[in-house]
């Protein structure tokens, strides 16, 4: 393999020549202690920049073997890495030069931990980081000296200073990894304590802002603390027994006045399908991986979706049973999207008022008075949400702080008070005896769980002109799948910018990729998650992207739902 001296004069040699002649330097060169993969240079200044990998071998690195000794400790250990590059990659971010000359730029995990492909530790200790680099040039020149800079001291002062354990510390490392392997456990004890999440007492739940994912200053937040007779103590390999909130399977209500944690609260469960770093505050919150958060979306695209249990007999006669438009409605856009996760395997629904549908939630006594049901398509969820649970086993957690008709149909009931949860099950209970709504309960008593859809694969189409793949995400809610693009703003546990890429690239899958025979959805979402359990993230092309980030099976259910151009048979 060629090295560093090789390097050096190879870049003499083409200074000052066309950029092309980057080209030369494609595949590997042996550095100081590492290897720098060249995959794949860039066709200009201003493109998209050079894809590099820097590889480390176990003993170069130094990990102690508790840093990589368990998948969820190597997991840990590699987010930690990438997290610790990034920052220091955009803080000693030396541009000179066009375009992104002199740039050197890795995918942040931001407040997650999850597979991911930008920093990778395997078995052995050996580390793999992905990252890009502006290759320098002056207009389009190539700028020999800076790129001598660039390759042969700023990026190798990146790898030591942050890939290697004598650099970041054994102590933050092991934090990291101990951290991630308890609330894998955490997670993994939910089912045999007939739970469905867990919140840790001491848990900081609130965040910056509705755009920013990091905790909220601790100074202004309270600490979560269990009620007494919803807690739960569970073991875990590292921080030992913790104690917490256990929500129970079943459907449990979050009632609370307005501004008292309410929505905090479900959205810290809703992330908890997730693992998070140590001081996000929530490293030991955790949900069951089925959970999925339901919610009102209208104006987007349905296709062939069996609403019926939810509504049925719409004006003009329109058919529910495989109900599809370009522009749902705030109920039929929750149906749909309930009836989505059942077939995509939920197991657990979130529901908030604040983004749901009013009249899809609730038909009070009045309004069954005013408006009789022959004239009225929606059976509200309040009538659904027993049935959801003890014939088809799926639990609900929902925020409501407006309707007290739900008290009738809760197995548990938490007011938030002040940012902190009270047990009011009983109290519930005595209310709604001593209040009856008066309400008719509507709908067939029970309902049987829609048949799964079956996709005209060559309905999921990557290609855009001459390309066969176009899989493209501008920002972290919005994805471009060849000529369409597909609005991931209601997709509320899309964790980042790196799952909307995957999952591109695994619907573009899909179509190129996938073999079988069958093509009903589940089969379909089977399919992707055997192939990213047995390859990884690189299983759905070959280009070693370093920006790519694990997905569930519900986030991708998710993304093919909303493309416009689905058809299902
Ligand atoms: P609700 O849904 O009950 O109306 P939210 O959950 O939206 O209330 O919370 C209202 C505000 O209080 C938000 O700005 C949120 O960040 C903040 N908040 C929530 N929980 C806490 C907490 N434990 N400590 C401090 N502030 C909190
Ligand atoms: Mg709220």
């Amino acid at each position: 393999m060629r090295d560093a001296q090789e390097l050096a004069a190879a870049l003499g040699r083409i200074d000052g020549r066309g950029y092309k002649a980057y080209q030369q330097l494609e595949g590997g060169w042996r550095l100081d202690g590492f290897v720098l993969h060249i995959d794949h240079v860039q066709g200009d200044p201003f493109a998209r920049p050079t894809r590099v990998r820097a590889v480390l071998e176990g003993q170069t690195a130094g990990f102690a073997d508790s840093a990589y000794r368990t998948r969820q400790r190597a997991l840990g250990t590699a987010a930690f890495l990438a997290r610790t590059f990034a920052e220091a990659a955009r803080s000693q971010c030396r541009r000179s030069g066009s375009g992104r000359s002199g740039e050197i730029l890795m995918e942040h995990p931001g407040q997650v931990v999850l597979p991911q492909t930008a920093v990778r530790v395997t078995a052995d200790g050996d580390v793999e980081a992905r990252f890009t680099i502006g290759l320098p040039a002056n207009g389009r020149r190539i700028a020999g000296r800076q790129a001598i800079q660039l390759l042969l001291e700023d990026v190798p002062r990146l790898v030591h200073a942050t890939l290697l354990e004598a650099a970041v510390g054994a102590p933050d490392v092991e934090r990291h990894a101990a951290t991630n392997e308890d609330a894998t456990a955490l997670r993994s004890a939910l089912a045999e304590h007939h739970l469905v999440a867990f919140i840790a007492d001491g848990a900081r739940l609130p965040r910056r802002s509705g755009v920013d994912d990091r905790p909220l200053d601790p100074e202004g937040t309270v600490s979560f603390q269990s009620p007494d007779s919803m807690r739960v103590e569970i073991d875990v390999p590292n921080a030992g027994t913790v104690g917490g909130m256990g929500i129970p399977d079943g459907v449990t209500l979050i009632v609370g006045g307005g501004f008292h944690g309410k929505s905090t609260l479900l959205r810290a469960v809703e992330a908890g399908v997730y693992n998070h770093p140590p001081g996000d505050g929530r490293e030991l919150v955790v949900a069951r991986g089925d959970t999925v958060k339901i919610r009102a979306e209208d104006g987007r695209a349905v296709t062939g979706v069996d609403i019926s249990p939810f509504i049925d007999g719409l004006p003009l006669d329109r058919d529910t049973h495989a109900f599809s438009t370009d522009n749902a409605s705030g109920s039929t856009s929750q149906a749909a999207a309930i009836v989505e996760a059942l077939e995509a395997g939920a197991g657990i629904l979130l529901v908030d008022e604040d983004t749901s549908a009013t009249n899809f939630m609730i038909r009070d006594r009045r309004m069954q008075e005013l408006v009789e049901k022959k004239g009225e398509p929606i059976t509200p969820f309040v009538d659904r949400v027993r049935t959801l649970h003890d014939r088809h086993g799926v639990s609900c957690v929902l925020v409501i702080g407006g309707s007290g008709d739900y008290l009738d149909v809760a197995d548990r009931v938490v007011r938030m008070t002040d940012y902190l949860p009270v047990d009011v099950t009983a109290e519930a209970a005595a209310v709604a005896e001593r209040l009856p709504t008066g309400r008719v309960i509507e709908g067939t008593p029970t309902f049987s769980r829609p048949a799964p859809r079956t996709v005209d694969a060559s309905s999921i189409d990557p290609s855009k002109g001459r390309r066969t793949t176009h899989v493209r995400v501008p920002d972290e809610r919005t994805l471009v799948f060849g000529t369409e693009t597909i609005d991931l703003v209601a997709v509320e546990q899309l964790a980042n910018r790196g799952q909307a890429r995957a999952i591109g690239r695994a619907l573009a899958w899909i179509t190129h990729g996938m073999s079988g025979e069958d093509r009903s959805v589940p089969a379909i979402l089977d399919a992707v998650e055997d192939a990213l359990e047995e390859h990884g993230l690189d299983a759905f092309d070959a280009h070693r992207w370093g920006d790519l980030t694990w997905f569930r099976r519900f986030e991708l259910a998710a993304a093919l739902n909303r493309l416009r151009a689905l058809r299902v048979e």
